[in-house]
């Protein structure tokens, strides 16, 4: 699949134009980047990593009945995909309070949500992608209500099979970021999951020591950003042990057993 021209480029990501109608190349940049991009770094082998894990998640999702944007993985860096048209809306998944909602509103990092709870932020750097109501999305028309009553359903079905899947290999799936997109299926619209899943987009704690197994390690200068998602990869499967990222060829994905509720 020959790459066409640079789309887009955004932190972690890159967007190509392919020949293909609707399709387009993504592909993960090692950069990392944190606090509205007043953090910086190059972490060598992150991008190869949250291609594959990102890969591996949305193919069981897939598998479960989720519509994602993801056609196949290219290579060790690139993942052929439909060409969305992104909703301006981060939506966020929280079993456990920590990180901006601890901040925010005061209660205490760990404690566990009898019911999940989602938020929805307005992607904007600019303005710091800020926490939104319902309310302000239907307002400023970012989407319509029957849109996002679908994209809550499947949000929180989407939280329920990966609380299934990193439990089973022991990791609290703590919270997570998602981003959907609309895409032209012949001649009409749908709805999918877009952009990635991965330690950069989720919060995994090991069950058992609550090590960070995410990109906090990078925000919290906590060192061994690498091995952390390193590990996160082996424990699903993905990745033979032993293996150091620069001699990595990954297989074809493999699945894995997502507990269905
Ligand atoms: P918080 O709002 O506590 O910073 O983040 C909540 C969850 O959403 C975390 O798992 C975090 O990684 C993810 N998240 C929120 N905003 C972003 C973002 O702009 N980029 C990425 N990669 N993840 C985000």
């Amino acid at each position: 699949m020959n790459k066409g021209k640079k789309l887009y480029e955004g932190k972690a990501k890159i967007i190509y134009e392919t020949k293909e109608k609707g399709l387009v190349i993504q592909h993960f940049k090692d950069d990392a980047t944190a606090f509205n991009n007043l953090k910086k770094a190059n972490v060598e082998g992150k991008g190869v990593l949250n291609n594959r894990i990102s890969e591996h998640i949305l193919t069981n999702l897939n598998q479960c009945g989720i519509k994602t944007h993801l056609v196949k993985r290219l290579n060790m860096r690139e993942q052929l995909i439909k060409h969305a048209e992104i909703f301006p809306i981060e939506f966020i998944v929280r079993n456990i309070a920590t990180g901006s909602l601890s901040k925010r509103l005061g209660i205490a990092d760990g404690t566990v949500f009898e019911t999940p709870l989602l938020e929805y932020c307005y992607k904007n750097d600019d303005l710091g992608d800020p926490v939104v109501s319902k309310e302000h999305i239907f307002a400023f028309g970012w989407a319509k209500k029957d849109e996002i009553d679908l994209i809550d359903k499947t949000t929180h079905r989407i939280n329920d099979l990966l609380q299934g899947m990193f439990r089973g290999v022991g990791i609290k799936l703590v919270d997570f970021k998602l981003e959907y997109g609309k895409v032209w299926e012949k001649d009409k619209q749908e709805i999918v999951l877009a952009d990635e899943i991965s330690p950069d987009t989720c919060r995994l704690w090991d069950i058992k020591s609550e090590r960070k197994l995410d990109k906090d390690r990078f925000r919290k200068d906590l060192g061994n950003i690498i091995q952390a998602y390193q590990e996160v990869a082996r424990r699903l499967g993905i990745m033979p042990e032993e293996t150091n990222i620069s001699e990595v060829k990954f297989g074809k994905p493999k699945s894995v057993d997502i507990k269905k509720k």
